[in-house]
């Protein structure tokens, strides 16, 4: 791993998943004005690290490198990750395929981090044989790639095994947050602890849990304000993220220009944690958990093959909010929107690939009968889609 990467690279990343769209569009229909203004934003205050992938906004994130960096910034000024979308990998023939295809979307000649997108239990056998780490290797030895790894969403055992087969792993990306630091499911301190262990350096994902840990319940945000009341809670969130061993950086997801000035503000003079803002994140912890939400990211990977064409991650959202608010009412309208596009909730044939998807094993089928038993009760007939 480079020592740039590693200790002087700032401790914040873009991530290009939740970019602003077109009003009307689809998550293709990238708003290019308002991005470009993001990145920029983003550049001149010091920062440079951008983490797209191939299924992100349908496949278009890809072209804001592209569009936004390359040609307008000398290639050593900014660093991009993309990754290998495993899902679509039938053969080792794909993999090529796929990575000219990235080579050609984003117009640069290398990678500076490349992952395997998605990694978990359910794939291991898969790049087995299909040879995926022969590929991945391929790519630094080809020059390709400057450092390669994967993005993980199983526990820590297996990453902790898979690490010590694997010695040409450099860097993990995991999903790590306050919220999910002691999870059972998501285990962020076990795994963060695998990656330590074997020498690895970890990026992060999900540091503000999908955005739902930057405007938490009042109940949370009167611990942080008590410590500081001009920070925000996303400030919070980053910072705990950055503030342990081995960390390259800390992607954000960002979707607005306000989101990118808060972020960079937060972390453009970063100093780790010290024992009382720990204390502060523990009883934030508590606070949250008093609050039983469904822990849904809008990652949006449980969306692309329903064949109902259902907006899981809105639906899910609009669950939460009745159970922040225990109204209908107040969010009947955001779920006649969530259902704009595609099926209502009761639409849904129980097929459970979304479930199969989701890297937070949320049981989506139980909460989809849940919004059509709370939303749906008095909504004229439609024929779900
Ligand atoms: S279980 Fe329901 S929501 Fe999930 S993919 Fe199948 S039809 Fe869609
Ligand atoms: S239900 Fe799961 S897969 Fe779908 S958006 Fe939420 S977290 Fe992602």
């Amino acid at each position: 791993m480079s020592d740039y990467l590693y200790k002087e690279l700032p401790k914040l990343g873009f991530g290009l998943m939740r970019l602003p769209t077109i009003p009307g569009g689809s998550q293709k229909d990238i708003d290019f004005d308002q991005v470009t203004k993001m990145v920029d934003m983003f550049m001149e205050r010091g920062f440079s690290y951008f983490d797209t992938a191939y299924i992100y906004h349908e496949g278009a994130s890809e072209s804001v490198i592209k569009k936004c960096l390359v040609g307008k910034y000398p290639r050593e000024k900014f660093q991009v990750v993309d990754k290998m979308p495993m899902w679509n990998i039938t053969g080792f023939d794909s993999y090529e395929r796929i990575f000219q295809d990235q080579l050609s979307k984003t117009g640069l000649e290398y990678f500076d981090i490349y992952f395997l997108h998605g990694i978990g239990v359910n794939n291991f056998e898969t790049i087995d044989h299909t040879e995926g780490w022969k590929f991945l290797k391929s790519l630094k030895e080809r020059g390709l790639a400057k450092h390669i790894g994967f993005s993980y969403h199983s526990p820590a055992e297996p990453l902790d095994k898979l690490l010590g087969e694997h010695p040409e792993i450099e860097v993990v990306q995991l999903q790590l947050n306050y919220l999910d630091w002691e999870s059972e499911q998501v285990q962020s301190r076990k795994c963060w602890e695998a990656c330590r262990k074997h020498g690895v350096a970890v990026t992060v994902m999900e540091p503000i849990k999908g955005g739902s840990l930057a405007n938490p319940h009042p109940t949370v945000q009167k611990v942080f304000k008590e410590l500081e009341p001009d920070s925000s809670a996303a400030s919070w969130a980053l910072r705990f993220a950055a503030s342990h061993d081995g960390i390259i950086t800390v992607l954000s997801g960002m979707s607005n220009i306000d989101q990118v000035d808060d972020n960079t503000k937060s972390m453009a003079n970063f100093k780790p944690f010290g024992e009382k803002e720990f204390a502060a994140v523990e009883k934030a912890v508590k606070a949250f958990n008093e609050i039983p939400i469904i822990p849904c990211t809008s990652c949006r990977y449980c969306t692309n093959d329903c064949p109902q064409r259902i907006n899981i991650p809105a639906i899910i959202g609009m669950v939460n909010e009745y159970i922040k608010y225990q109204s209908t009412s107040s969010v009947g309208f955001g779920y006649m929107m969530a259902i704009g596009q595609g099926g209502r909730a009761s639409s849904c044939v129980e097929c459970h690939s979304c479930e199969e998807h989701c890297p937070q094993h949320i049981k989506i089928t139980e909460h989809l009968k849940k919004a059509a038993e709370l939303f749906e009760k008095n909504m004229p007939g439609r024929p779900g889609r």
